[in-house]
């Protein structure tokens, strides 16, 4: 485990010489105490990534230089997948094959923008046809320039890579500052981009705390283009913080997404549907599918089936063989959980099954896979984020009746829909107000397909080419063709 700061392609002690613990939530102890990054630390690193921006190689190379980097990294991660995967779970607490499937992931996701760095070399400008003949003008795309990418604790190198990967495929430089919940793998990539030789300055990773590394990151009048993944209201804060700069921003928030069973699903996929969309990662997924919407004729059969299946559930440390269910990540998120399974609770929900520390667990941050029912619309339990393994399950009549339950929310991240009539589901996709829809499943991604939210849940699209898109800057270049006089002035 690393206790320096990764920038300007070295590793520097923070200016403060502070440090912070990193807590191993399925045992509670301090494994760690990574470098406490402050303002001193995060200015130098802009200042390096303003460098390598302005006068350094990176965004000058072709696409298919920078692609020979990026593979690089995907390498190494796969090559080392196993021992990330550890690191991920002793700092996350997710179970290690749900870790190792995040490793995969994560250079995955490099290669596939090694491959469109190599396409912007392919297309490297675009005509446009003017209405006015007298004009050529053309399209190109260039990179925005220095990014800073502030992350969450949930996947913690899987998030950095949504944003490393696309930025640098781009020609962008970064500044990444992890989650002060989880920075052990972030640290390790920095070490897998020094390995590879990617230049100084290109990527530097400052570990920290929120207001202290991630707010004067977000300030800062050097950066560019903010990216940003993790709560609504530190999504407003770097929102306003963009905003006094006019930087580009994108938000990845949170959500509370619906899964809308009709009565003609097969009970078993519902089921393991439904788990899949709760329980995987503890339930600390974004578009978590945390609201469950059964039509009335399934819900008795599906409750028993559902709480039969989830009592199955092996709870553990992630690193023990059959783990299903990790802990939560910290002790300030177990507190919190447990604290909104009770305002549930006393606002009138039923808990169906868990809703609190399994026995024989008593240590570590761990939580029984929890159900709620009979909670009102208005509840807060049905209406907020809990990013927990708990899900709230409620009936519904008919088909206009689960649309509009399901789009009633501030949030409009993910939905899904199960049924045997496709065209049901085709039709109920279409009228939820969500950027991501599943139709007979909930929850696998693709680093292909666009990633992003309606409403709180955020601006701008991550993953695929949209996640590219992103870091790019698009100029028009006009020409004046003709030799007669323009005319205007001068007749
Ligand atoms: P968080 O907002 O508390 O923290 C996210 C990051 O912001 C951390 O790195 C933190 O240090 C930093 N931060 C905190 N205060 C800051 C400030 N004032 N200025 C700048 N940076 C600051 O969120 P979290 O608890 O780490 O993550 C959970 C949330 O993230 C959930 O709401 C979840 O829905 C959301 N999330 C969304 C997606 C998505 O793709 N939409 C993915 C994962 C998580």
């Amino acid at each position: 485990m690393r206790h320096q700061l990764f920038i300007d392609g070295q590793w520097r002690s923070p200016v403060k010489g502070g440090t912070f613990p990193v807590v191993n939530p399925a045992t509670e102890e301090v494994i760690h105490q990574a470098p406490a990054g402050t303002a001193e630390d995060i200015d130098l690193a802009v200042k390096a990534a303003r460098r390598a921006f302005d006068s350094g190689a990176w965004p000058r190379m072709s696409g298919r230089e920078r692609a020979v980097y990026l593979r690089a990294i995907a390498e190494r991660i796969l090559e080392r997948k196993q021992e990330l995967g550890r690191l991920e779970v002793i700092d996350n607490g997710k179970p290690l094959p749900e870790a190792v499937w995040d490793m995969e992931d994560t250079a995955g996701c490099f290669s596939f923008y090694a491959a469109l760095a190599e396409e912007l070399d392919d297309n490297p400008q675009e005509t446009i046809t003017l209405s006015e003949p007298r004009f050529s003008s053309k399209v190109v795309r260039e990179p925005i320039g220095v990014a800073g990418a502030i992350i969450p604790w949930n996947y913690p190198l899987l998030m950095a890579s949504w944003k490393v990967a696309p930025a640098l495929a781009a020609g962008c430089t970064m500044v990444l500052k992890p989650s002060e919940l989880t920075p052990l793998t972030a640290l390790e990539l920095a070490a897998i981009a020094e390995e590879v030789g990617l230049p100084a300055g290109v990527l530097n990773v400052v570990t920290g705390l929120g207001p202290e590394a991630g707010q004067p990151l977000s300030e800062h009048p050097d950066v560019d283009k903010l990216a940003f993944t993790g709560s609504v209201p530190t999504g407003a804060k770097i929102m306003a913080a963009a905003a006094r700069d006019i930087k580009n921003v994108s938000l990845e928030l949170g959500g509370k997404s619906p899964f809308v069973v009709f009565a003609d699903s097969d009970i078993d996929k519902a089921v393991e549907w439904i788990m899949f969309g709760i329980f995987w990662n503890q339930g600390q997924v974004c578009s978590a599918t945390s609201r469950v919407l059964v039509e009335e004729s399934l819900y008795p059969a599906l409750m028993e089936r559902l709480i039969t299946e989830a009592a199955k559930i092996r709870i553990g440390d992630g690193l023990e063989d059959g783990t299903l269910l990790g802990p939560l990540v910290s002790k300030g998120q177990y507190d919190k959980v447990l604290a909104m399974i009770e305002r549930g609770r006393s606002e009138g929900a039923t808990i169906a099954y868990g809703g609190k520390r399994p026995s024989g667990l008593d240590t570590g941050y761990f939580l029984e896979p929890t159900i709620l029912t009979d909670m009102d619309e208005d509840s807060f339990v049905w209406r907020e984020e809990i990013f927990a393994p708990v899900v709230c399950v409620k009936p519904f009549k008919d088909e206009s009746d689960a649309i509009r339950m399901a789009n009633d929310s501030r949030f409009g991240l993910a939905a899904a829909v199960m049924s045997k009539d496709r065209e049901r589901c085709e039709r109920v996709a279409r009228a939820f107000r969500a950027g991501i829809v599943w139709i007979n499943c909930s929850q696998p991604t693709f680093t292909e397909a666009p990633w992003g939210g309606y409403k709180q849940s955020g601006i701008g699209r991550e993953l695929g080419r949209w996640g590219l898109n992103n870091y790019l800057e698009v100029k028009q270049i006009t020409a004046f063709e003709s030799d007669e006089p323009w005319g205007w002035y001068i007749k």
